[in-house]
């Protein structure tokens, strides 16, 4: 089987065809370089995303908080990464890159604050 990823590692977006057989890479060919070479592969084998969002937050001058996961989680699990997140509500004042979920959907990833967030007055 052979699959067609268009690389989105910089604006050149080449088109990287990897050939599969039984779970294993047999060929990939149309790459421009080496990075993009293991983003077609991964893509292929194992697709993640990194998922960002928001959340609920109290005490604050907005009602949202923007947060992300610390690193991709895998594509199949984005939805269930949503989901979990849906119903999350944090108090301010808060950090950027403060923990808001461990371990989101039993991904082993966490979710992380996207921004400062001082308290409401200050
Ligand atoms: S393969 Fe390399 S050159 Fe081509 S789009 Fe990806 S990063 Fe850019």
């Amino acid at each position: 089987m052979q699959s067609e990823v268009i690389c989105v590692r910089c604006p050149k977006g080449c088109k990287v065809k990897v050939a599969f057989e039984g779970g294993s890479v047999t060929s990939v060919e149309g790459y421009g370089c080496l990075l993009g070479r293991e983003y077609a592969v991964q893509e292929v084998v194992n697709p993640q995303r990194i998922v960002s969002t928001t959340v609920r937050v109290l005490k604050a001058p907005y009602q949202r908080l923007p947060v992300r996961t610390s690193r991709p989680v895998p594509k199949d699990k984005v939805r269930e990464v949503v989901k979990a997140l849906a119903g999350v509500t944090v108090e301010a004042p808060v950090k950027r890159g403060e923990v808001i979920v461990k371990n989101v959907a039993g991904t082993s990833v966490d979710v992380i604050a996207e921004r400062d967030l001082e308290s409401e007055g200050g």
